[in-house]
């Protein structure tokens, strides 16, 4: 019998408790990808989603888990994918931003040409929690001239409050913990 994408997420997300800081419970997806059925599930629920915010001319995923989920909802698309990725990796022109984390700052960056002025972008990603790295995220596209139409999540962890922190971007979850 085929997998439906909500009994996918309560069977193979697990939970790590403690990981990677005490008091944090790290919503590990691994055992989901590792499973064709569950994993393809899950795709399918955010192409749908994806479908309903109208046509887009890229997907961005986030290093490292929103390459792992964005890929696959590009090719679906029938659009490119672009990785956003931690400085210093990508090796052509970038464009590059900082921003803050609970201890520290991180910086991301992404190639200058991904994204055309006027292009219609989805964001992929695995979990949104402070909602730190999508409005960083947000901020390489407008730089780039493009427009953010949605951002997509497997996970929204709201007592976070990152919804706030995207600001007018719709954001879509599949699930929330
Ligand atoms: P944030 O910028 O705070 O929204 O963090 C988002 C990124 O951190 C995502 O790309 C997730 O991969 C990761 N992340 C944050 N909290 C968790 C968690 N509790 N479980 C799994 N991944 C998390």
């Amino acid at each position: 019998m085929p997998v439906d994408a909500s009994t996918a997420l309560e069977e193979w997300v697990r939970p790590v408790e403690d990981w990677p800081v005490p008091g944090v419970t790290f919503r590990d997806l691994t055992p989901l990808f590792a499973r064709p059925e569950p994993f393809a599930a899950v795709i399918d629920a955010l192409v749908d989603i994806a479908r309903s915010a109208g046509p887009v001319d890229r997907v961005l995923g986030v290093e490292a888990r929103g390459f792992i989920v964005g890929a696959p909802v590009a090719l679906e698309l029938g659009v490119g994918f672009v990785p956003v990725r931690k400085a210093g990796k990508l090796p052509h022109t970038t464009l590059s931003t900082s921003y803050a984390l609970e201890y520290g700052e991180a910086t991301i960056e992404m190639h200058a040409d991904a994204v055309a002025p006027g292009d219609r972008v989805l964001v992929v990603d695995d979990v949104l929690a402070t909602g730190g790295t999508l409005a960083a995220t947000a901020d390489l596209v407008r730089e780039a001239g493009g427009e953010v139409v949605a951002d997509l999540v497997i996970i929204e962890l709201p007592a976070l409050g990152g919804r706030a922190v995207v600001g007018d971007v719709p954001v879509h979850s599949l699930t929330t913990y």
